[in-house]
């Protein structure tokens, strides 16, 4: 058994829960999970540019252990792409640093601290929202999915 893992910051969660193969049936394809923490990594090194230094102190990670995050998310989105699978996104030891909310009458995604209680849209005010962070909260516990029996990032909010 591995020890319990520190928690890897993470600014708020991904957007989407998962991306499909086009042009393939679903039913057919196999899976490959990205963690939240893999997603992050990902976002900061590779998509905001950052030097790994700067995006492991971030996540409050060390430097080895960003570059295997790295490493791990770099090789999984690209056996997604050349071995067509779906991808999905969950898992991880994470705590997310702010409150994620889209509006489904407007579709704004809108950002809150993380003690924020949202009920409604800022945008438009209605109350026909999803909260983010709860996709991910609930996957996460409901059952401790993720190889590794990992899988018990929660919001922190
Ligand atoms: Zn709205």
């Amino acid at each position: 058994m591995s020890r319990p893992k520190k928690e890897r910051r993470v600014k708020e969660p991904p957007k989407i829960q998962g991306m499909k193969p086009i042009g393939v049936p679903g039913k057919l394809l196999d899976k490959v999970i990205l963690s939240i923490d893999e997603y992050e990594a990902l976002r900061l090194a590779d998509y905001e540019g950052m030097a790994h230094q700067n995006a492991a102190d971030r996540m409050e990670v060390s430097r080895p252990t960003f570059t295997r995050l790295i490493e791990k998310a770099r090789k999984k989105m690209a056996e997604s792409i050349i071995e067509v699978k779906d991808l999905i996104i969950e898992g991880g030891t994470y705590s997310f640093k702010q409150i994620l909310v889209r509006c489904i009458n407007c579709g704004i995604v809108s950002m809150f601290k993380p003690e924020s209680k949202i009920n409604n849209c800022p945008e438009c005010e209605s109350d026909n929202i999803i909260h983010l962070n709860n996709w991910f909260h609930k996957q996460g516990c409901l059952n401790g999915r993720g190889r590794n029996g990992k899988g018990k990032g929660h919001g922190n909010w």
